[in-house]
């Protein structure tokens, strides 16, 4: 696939975007915002960052990295989106129970930066 140009949405710079051909331009430009060196556009990329990195985060405590805590794509996938609501400030913080004594909570801390919790506790084990 041949390199295409996309435009950074933040000051309009044309950045070459490889393999961009194959691209829509939504994701071209997506690309080049991703890419350029404007301020506008690093503050992007750090929020972009911080989600992605979020998001391995709940990977690795409740996905595929999680070993026996493990829970199925449909939790995954809530996770990730309480994620998203955080990152884009829509919620200061969130915590899912997932079942008696295994919680996800998703913060959002000092400087924008976003915290993943697996609690748990023992509490379970003394019922029944
Ligand atoms: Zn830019």
């Amino acid at each position: 696939m041949a390199a295409a140009q996309g435009t950074c949405r933040f000051c309009g710079q044309q950045i070459l975007v490889e393999d961009g051909e194959g691209m829509t331009e939504p994701q071209r430009d997506e690309c080049a915002t991703l890419h350029c060196e404007c301020d506008d556009a690093k503050v992007y990329q750090e929020a972009a960052l911080r989600r992605d990195t979020a998001k391995r985060r709940v990977d690795e405590l409740f996905g595929e990295g999680a070993g026996e805590h493990r829970q199925p794509d449909e939790v995954i996938r809530e996770i990730k989106s309480a994620v998203d609501l955080i990152c884009d400030k829509k919620a200061k913080n969130m915590t899912l129970t997932i079942r008696t004594g295994l919680k996800c909570r998703i913060m959002q801390m000092a400087k924008d930066k976003i915290k993943v919790v697996r609690e748990m506790s023992d509490t379970d084990s003394f019922e029944q």
